[in-house]
């Protein structure tokens, strides 16, 4: 077989598979999507809402830090507390073993001051 028409048959397959153009397109949006990802990390100087620790710059010590989240019960955990305890009795207690269902407070890891707070809503 001649090796010319060999490749010309392959390029062929190549370019009318659909799936395979795709693949190629994929890893080049994901590239141009990455600088907008990172400009937003940086812009933060405060953990307000995030459910998990948030990479921003101290407001208190001005350094790039990752927060370390402390998890309080909060009124609406009691809140849920209390409608299990009517609803539901046996599970009354889950609300205090779920981390969602608390609030979490955002502390700087350097200074020990707090950047962020999110407190946990049922509605
Ligand atoms: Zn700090």
């Amino acid at each position: 077989m001649n090796p010319n028409r060999n490749q010309v048959i392959q390029y062929a397959e190549y370019s009318s598979d659909p799936l395979r153009n795709q693949q190629q397109i994929l890893p080049n949006t994901q590239q141009q999507q990455q600088p907008i990802l990172f400009s937003q990390v940086i812009q933060r100087n405060n953990a307000n809402g995030c459910d998990f620790p948030a990479d921003i710059v101290c407001p208190y010590c001005s350094r790039m830090i990752q927060t370390h989240v402390k998890y309080k019960i909060g009124v609406h955990t009691w809140i849920v507390v209390l409608l299990l305890l009517v609803l539901f009795f046996p599970l009354f207690f889950l609300p205090f073993c779920f981390l969602e269902c608390q609030d979490k407070q955002h502390i700087c890891p350097h200074c020990i001051q707090k950047v962020g707070y999110k407190q946990y809503k049922i509605f």
